[in-house]
This record gives C-alpha cells, sequence and structure tokens, in this order.
C-alpha cells in the first residue's frame, strides 16, 4: 500500500524541529512544493525537487529492495507535499528527515530496476532559488546490481577498518575507564513508542543520567554515541566508540515486546547464535532499523575478516561475558529480583566491535505497564544506575587482573 506512514512524518518533523536547534537555520534549504513532483515515464522515472537554494547533493541506488537515495545538504522537508508519491507507481515509498548533523536524506523505494540516468542541480540566478532533476532509466536486474553500489563513503560515519585499530592498549587499571554509552534508536528511527512515550526519548534521557553518574565518581570517563534527537547508523555507533577510545560500550534500549510478555531488565552480549528466539527477533528488529537509513549494513563486516580480528573477538568476548554477568548481579541488589535468565545473547550488529567489550542492556519492555513506569520513574532509574556503576567497577578491577595474566 503506498501510503507515507503518519507517525514516521510527525516524528521527522519533530526531530527536524531537535536537530535544527544546534544547527544554523541559515542554511537550511526548504522545498518548494510547486516545482516538486514525480513524473513515471515509460522506461523510467522524473523526479524534480524545488529547493529554496541550491545545495551539495548526491545520488545513487541500492538493491533489496529497489531504492534511490538522495543525500542534502541541507533540506527542510516540511513543505514537501504528503502526497508526492501518490501518483506515481514507480515508487512505493518515501522516507526523509535529518540523517546526520548537516545532512538530510531521502529514501525512494522504486517498484522496478532503475539507475540514475542525469542528476544536476540547476539555479535560478535572480530568484536564486535551486531545483534538481534527476532521471532514472529503467535497466534490468543485472545492470541494476552492477550500477548500485553506495558510494565509498556512503557510510560517511564508518571509517574504514585498519588492523592497527585493534593494537589499542586494553585498561589495566592505572587510567580511568572510558565508557561509550549507546542511546538506542534516534531521529527518523524511534524505537518503540507506547502509551505516549517513545524509546529513543526514554533511552536518552537514563544515558544522560548514567553519564553524569559515572563522571561523577572520578573514576571514568563517559561518553554517548548521541546527546541529542539524531539518526546514528549502528556501524557509526562503534565507529565513535573506536574514535574515543572507548574501554566499554554499553548500548540502552527499551523496546517494545517481540513475542510473549517479556519484562524487567536483560543484559545481551554478541553470538552468533541466539540464546533463545525471541532475543534472535529483538536483534533482527533492530538491525532492521538501520534499513531507515537506506543502507542495509548486515554484510558490512566481511571487510573485518581475518586472524587477528578473530583473537581480538576471542578475548573481547570474555571481557563482554564477565561485563554481563557484573551487571545482571550488581543491577539484582540494586532493584531487587530480576528475570530469570536475565543474561542472553544474540547477534546484534551494535555489539560487533572485534576490540571493544559491548553489552546491550534492555532496561525493560515498554509494552509492560509496570517497566513503562520504573522507565519514567527518576528513582528506579536511579537505582539501576547505582547498580551498572558498581558492576563497572568491579569489572575494571577483575578486568585488569586479567590483563596482567596474559601480559605474564
Ligand atoms: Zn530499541
Amino acid at each position: 500500500m503506498k501510503t507515507i506512514i503518519s507517525a514516521l512524518i510527525f516524528c521527522i518533523f519533530q526531530c527536524w524541529a531537535a536537530v535544527g536547534v544546534a544547527q544554523e537555520f541559515g542554511a537550511l534549504a526548504r522545498i518548494d512544493a510547486n516545482r516538486t513532483k514525480l513524473d513515471d515515464k515509460l522506461w523510467g522515472l522524473q523526479i524534480d525537487l524545488g529547493l529554496s537554494q541550491p545545495v551539495p547533493f548526491r545520488v545513487y541506488t541500492l538493491g533489496e529492495p529497489y531504492r534511490l537515495i538522495l543525500d542534502f545538504k541541507q533540506v527542510d522537508w516540511a513543505q514537501l507535499p504528503s502526497d508526492f508519491i501518490e501518483e506515481s507507481e514507480k515508487v512505493t515509498d518515501a522516507r526523509f528527515g535529518a540523517f546526520r548533523p548537516g545532512w538530510s536524506r531521502m529514501v525512494l523505494t522504486l517498484s522496478e530496476p532503475m539507475i540514475v540516468k542525469t542528476a544536476e542541480m540547476g539555479t535560478e540566478n535572480s530568484a536564486g532559488t535551486g531545483q534538481l532533476s534527476v532521471y532514472l532509466e529503467q535497466v534490468n536486474k543485472q545492470d541494476f546490481g552492477e550500477k548500485s553500489t553506495p558510494p565509498n563513503d556512503a557510510l560517511w560515519d564508518l571509517p574504514a577498518f585498519k588492523a592497527d585499530m585493534i593494537a589499542k592498549k586494553r585498561q589495566d587499571g592505572t587510567r580511568p575507564i572510558i565508557v561509550m554509552l549507546d542511546p538506542g534508536h534516534g531521529g527518523l528511527d524511534t524505537g518503540a513508542i507506547y502509551d505516549g512515550h517513545s524509546e529513543k526519548d526514554l533511552v536518552l534521557q537514563f544515558a544522560l543520567e548514567l553519564k553524569e553518574a559515572l563522571i561523577r565518581t572520578g573514576r571514568f570517563q563517559a561518553f554517548m554515541t548521541r546527546g541529542v534527537d539524531d539518526f546514528i547508523s549502528l556501524p557509526g555507533r562503534i565507529a565513535s566508540a573506536r574514535a574515543q577510545n572507548a574501554d566499554v560500550f554499553i548500548s540502552l534500549h527499551a523496546d517494545a515486546v517481540v513475542s510473549g510478555s517479556a519484562s524487567g531488565i536483560t543484559v545481551y552480549t554478541l553470538s552468533n547464535k541466539a540464546s533463545n528466539t525471541s532475543a534472535e527477533l529483538l536483534a533482527s528488529q533492530l538491525s532492521r532499523s538501520d534499513l531507515l537509513a537506506g543502507v542495509d549494513l548486515t554484510d558490512q563486516d566481511d571487510e573485518l575478516a581475518g586472524v587477528l580480528m578473530d583473537l581480538a573477538r576471542l578475548e573481547t568476548f570474555e571481557r563482554s561475558d564477565m561485563l554481563a554477568e557484573m551487571m545482571v548481579l550488581e543491577i539484582a541488589q540494586s532493584v531487587g529480583k530480576l528475570r530469570s535468565r536475565p543474561h542472553l545473547s544474540a547477534g546484534f550488529a551494535v555489539l560487533k566491535a572485534p576490540d571493544i567489550p559491548s553489552i546491550l542492556i534492555e532496561l525493560g519492555f515498554m509494552t509492560n505497564r509496570r517497566d513503562l513506569n520504573n522507565l519514567i520513574t527518576q528513582s528506579w532509574r536511579s537505582k539501576v544506575i547505582d547498580g551498572i556503576v558498581l558492576a563497572l567497577d568491579s569489572w575494571a578491577v577483575e578486568d585488569a587482573a586479567a590483563a596482567k595474566l596474559l601480559r605474564q
């Protein structure tokens, strides 16, 4: 069915407002609805976007499903007509919004393989307006496959992997532990929405409080993959942990129940094999949210292959596992009893840093009344935060001891 989900639009405009505050508004190009349309051709598709000023842009196609990605620096989508894709048989879905600070993205899902034949940003000198004109030409599947690859830097925030990245010295107790907190979702990816609350906001609030608590101890440095309502790709989250030389990566979520009636806190570590089906469902659900940005990253760690990597993974796996065990222990002490089997593993893409111990904490399930109530209650959050800080403290000591043993 050809609809732009209204909830998504709502979110995008909200996100836009949040992102816009942090940036200078002068650079913003606005959509001119009168000069904006899709036009189906017999063997292709004409896309016209009227803009209040010309902006740098780029355009490319990706497969599975066939998609056209348009990146702009930087567009306010508020004036995009809601029936923008209604007349077109060749575009089945449109998603758009702020993509990363300073950049906007539009993703059009195409009903058939088409590649970019021409793309140009025209300017009207007297008015100073811009007009993006893109012509897509229908091709067969093979041609589409050959000509539809993301540009090298399509992930922008994902640095190319280098072997020396894993040569980083692991912590040995002689310096503060660097913690990267990763509030899940953000921007056009809202995460779970339930009873007027959205996951992306709840986990951001929690991460801000946890960051403060960690810094207050004087024993930790804490950073966040996002401190505002921004979309960040899953590899982008890992990349920012690496950029800060993080010792530990903690992703924070509060998803909706995928199946069954789960409730309570769960700590996840990475596994190739899920420890149960609902854990795997959750992992695939979170990975899919990255599709919102138009780039599917499921095969992206091919380049991370190699013996060195496997060795680092093995060591990191054990360190992550110990961290998760301590989390479960300390959080249970702090908030009372946890659910049975509070430590699970699944193939979460965001936990795949080969060199940084990583865990994902589901703070609860928004679909559970009591969990949601906990999440919005400050005293409950601060109990959980106490537990997390204690767990990190004990982990740091044990981990440093293990590092010394390795060196001997
Ligand atoms: Zn989530």
